[in-house]
């Protein structure tokens, strides 16, 4: 009788992992792991993250960075190597920190983390104080659970440049379109005497994007008074430079929950001045970003630039105002060879892509 219906396995030549029903082909033996079927000697960790301690460990405080991979680190915590307990590490300031119980220099430890795809990994073990940069036990992590989100593959830079200053016009813009690099103008409508320019740029590939009516703080303002901020500048930009707009900062970095819940409705992202890479999985409506200042010097920008290829990140540079003089007048202007030098290196650094905050934002927003 053909009335019941039966999984066939699909096995085939698969050594190892879903036979199709649920079930397992096989496991492989330590040392090695599943891939395409296949059990791998010499194994590759599904998740490969950078370890190394941050600047500050101490004899009863240890503060660690873990990144990279492409994706948002969600939790680490400290294995003691004999022991049955661990200690979880919190986040904060880009690097994650906890106190781990008197512990002695040098006692062999297992740092864990776990990302915001669901994959985990550990280090192999290591010397607490001593070995500065741990290394991934290629035949201990665990792969993602996620499968509507893929990790980063390659590095990405944007250049967002705020508040509709003239020198952006006659300084930033020509050297943006010398080295082919398109940018997203945070505008303030008002202050914006270059429509016809920044209508040109949104054809061209740039993009336009909200930064109030004002410029005022928005955590000072009334819910009605955030309101007309938000929907007005939007309004604005999309009926005299480009449709759609659909990415916002606030001004001055000043926002809470209150903001960012009146910001969803009308942008799909929401550019903050926190300092720090971006990843697959990071809030969209708290990216993180790095001034780019009068003090700041190319080759500064550059390693930043350097490090999110490194660690398959998003780097999020903010600019404001420009000039050709040799030295910056204000602490908020950067010099034209400055910038140049900085568009140098964000189209020559390798495994790093040129983005605009939309694209992105598709590139590391996990959704369905
Ligand atoms: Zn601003």
């Amino acid at each position: 009788m053909a009335d019941r219906c039966v999984c066939a396995t699909r096995c085939g030549s698969n050594l190892c992992g879903s036979d199709g029903c649920g079930g397992s082909c096989g496991t492989c033996a330590s040392g090695s792991n599943c891939q395409a079927g296949q059990c791998v000697a010499g194994c590759v960790p599904p998740w490969d993250p950078t370890w190394a301690y941050g600047p500050y460990p101490g004899d009863w405080w240890v503060e660690f960075k873990v990144a990279g991979g492409g994706v948002l680190t969600r939790a680490v915590w400290v294995e003691i190597v004999g022991r049955s307990t661990t200690s979880p590490l919190s986040y904060g300031f880009g690097r994650w920190a906890g106190g781990v119980p008197t512990l002695a220099r040098g006692t062999s430890i297992i740092l864990h983390a776990r990302d915001a795809l669901g994959a985990t990994a550990q280090t192999l073990p290591f010397r607490y104080l001593v070995d500065l940069s741990p290394r991934t036990d290629p035949c201990r992590g665990t792969a993602r659970t996620s499968t509507s989100c893929q990790p980063l593959a390659r590095g990405m830079v944007t250049f967002t440049i705020d508040d509709s200053g003239r020198s952006q016009a006659t300084v930033a813009v020509p050297l943006l379109r010398s080295h082919g690099v398109k940018a997203t103008f945070y505008h303030v409508p008002p202050y914006l005497t270059w429509t016809s320019l920044a209508r040109t740029l949104a054809l061209e590939g740039h993009e336009a994007a909200a930064h109030t009516m004002t410029h005022r703080s928005l955590t000072s303002l009334t819910p009605p008074e955030v309101d007309d901020e938000l929907r007005l500048s939007k309004q604005s930009l999309e009926a005299n430079v480009s449709s759609p707009v659909e990415s916002f900062a606030s001004p001055s970095g000043a926002y809470n929950a209150a903001v960012i819940a009146a910001i969803k409705p009308y942008f799909r992202s929401h550019r903050t001045t926190v300092p720090g890479l971006n990843f697959v999985g990071s809030d969209v409506y708290e990216l993180g970003t790095e001034f780019v200042l009068s003090r700041s010097t190319a080759a500064g920008v550059c390693a930043q630039l350097a490090e999110a290829a490194a660690l398959r990140g998003w780097r999020v540079l903010t600019f404001h105002d420009f000039t050709t003089a040799s030295t910056a007048p204000q602490d908020f202007t950067v010099t034209a060879s400055v910038f140049d030098a900085i568009l140098t290196c964000a189209t020559n650094t390798p495994g790093l892509d040129v983005v605009t905050i939309r694209q992105g934002v598709a590139a590391i927003r996990c959704g369905p």
